[in-house]
């Protein structure tokens, strides 16, 4: 399992939001409201439009293994090893870096269809990692 340790990441009013939604077991997704653009990160502006006026949207979850490294080595405290880093195509088509698990390392592979789960930590954090699509 995971343990407190883990690196918190910065919240900030630019993610606060993607966050809140975490805590809620949801994956958010920013989309723009001037030209509908999703977008990950959350940025303050669309890099398309220069709109700063967005929303939010609430992923399926869905998405399939765009491209992936698999870390071994420096190890930080909390987190297990080797961990799998993901980039995902989400089924909404924006991309989300994120981790999968509940997968060896031979067996990920680009196109993979995965499904987003929440991770929680034993102080409470909670995390949107993936795993392989209908795996238990
Ligand atoms: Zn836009």
């Amino acid at each position: 399992m995971t343990d407190p340790r883990r690196i918190k990441p910065p919240m900030g009013p630019d993610n606060g939001w993607w966050w809140d939604m975490a805590a809620a077991g949801k994956l958010g997704i920013q989309r723009c409201a001037g030209c509908q653009t999703l977008r990950h990160p959350p940025t303050p502006m669309c890099g398309d439009c220069h709109s700063t006026q967005w929303d939010t949207v609430e992923a399926s979850g869905a998405g399939t293994v765009c491209s992936y490294t698999v870390l071994t080595h420096p190890q930080f405290p909390g987190y297990q090893y080797p961990l799998i880093i993901i980039l995902v195509d989400l089924a909404e088509g924006t991309r989300l870096t994120s981790q999968l698990v509940d997968c060896e390392p031979e067996n990920v592979e680009f196109g993979l269809p995965v499904e987003m789960i929440i991770q929680e930590d034993p102080d409470g954090f909670k995390l949107p990692v993936f795993k392989p699509a209908g795996a238990a």
